[in-house]
């Protein structure tokens, strides 16, 4: 007789039924497989999942107008993107998320803090760019740089560290990976209530065009267009608040249409995973 039975049958004639017969064959058999979950690699899921097409993004640039002012931010308040952790393993350094925010802050006095010196750390912050109510962009950050715009984030599970795990900032952030674009608040928004009065139409229609000339020129696609309130894990940020997507999607949409993408292309709010394999059809 097959010893596994033996057990079991010595477990009935013990009285102790299937369950705990069971019991008693995985106590006499430690050594059987346990199914573990993978653990999870850092930033996995974070890389780019379209091919990076720089000359699409150069030539909708110049089909949409794109002008950047230049008022760079200190250097005390941005940083590189780091190809290793703490530990020297490798990680994403590429951007492949664009986290939306806003400044509460007026223009004049966001400009002003993110060009002076912080040398703390706990005051270094910057975006890449920032839109005034009039929709012109501010370059403070250039996209190669890793801007301070989330510190404690994550994407879904995915993040990245490259602190040890017994100090504060642990946690874990996506300035690594992320193209951070900040929208300048209404006059009614710079105190902490829930809402304001929303963002101008110039704002939308030029966060769609940063957005798209990102997407091509990074190969990222619209799931990962997200805002800091979505990511942020120090459940402190709720920002941008007020801000309506389908807004965003109509300006999406009209960018699209005008540098030749296709809105149900692999570049668009329906595009299935299977098609971000190749962006031939938009190129
Ligand atoms: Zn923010």
């Amino acid at each position: 007789m097959p010893r596994s039975l033996l057990w079991c049958l010595a477990g009935l004639l013990l009285g102790a039924g299937s369950v705990s017969g069971f019991w008693f064959f995985q106590q006499q058999f430690p050594d059987l497989p346990v199914e573990s979950p993978e653990p999870i690699a850092q930033g996995d899921g974070l890389q780019p999942l379209l091919s990076p097409n720089p000359h699409a993004a150069e030539r909708c640039a110049e089909l949409l107008g794109i002008r950047e002012r230049d008022t760079p931010a200190d250097p005390t308040n941005f940083g590189v993107r780091r190809p290793t952790d703490s530990s020297g393993g490798l990680v994403p350094d590429q951007p492949s998320l664009v986290v939306v925010h806003e400044t509460v802050l007026s223009l004049e006095d966001t400009l002003h803090f993110f060009q002076t010196p912080h040398p703390r750390d706990a005051d270094q912050a910057s975006y890449h760019l920032l839109l005034d109510r009039n929709g012109t962009a501010y370059r403070l950050v250039p996209d190669l740089n890793r801007a301070f715009g989330a510190g404690w984030s994550a994407w879904g599970d995915a993040t990245i560290r490259h602190h040890p795990a017994t100090t504060p900032l642990a946690g874990g952030s996506l300035n690594n990976v992320a193209l951070h674009i900040s929208l300048e608040s209404p006059e009614d928004g710079r105190g902490d209530d829930d809402a304001h009065g929303g963002y101008s139409k110039s704002q939308y229609l030029r966060l769609a065009e940063h957005v798209l000339i990102w997407q091509l020129r990074w190969g990222i696609p619209m799931r990962r267009i997200t805002t800091h309130e979505s990511v942020d894990r120090s459940h402190s940020r709720r920002d941008p608040r007020s801000f309506r997507w389908e807004r965003f999607d109509r300006a999406w949409d009209v960018a699209a249409k005008r540098c030749g993408i296709s809105i149900d292309g692999p570049y668009g709010i329906d595009a299935k995973p299977a098609m971000t394999a190749s962006v031939q059809q938009d190129r």
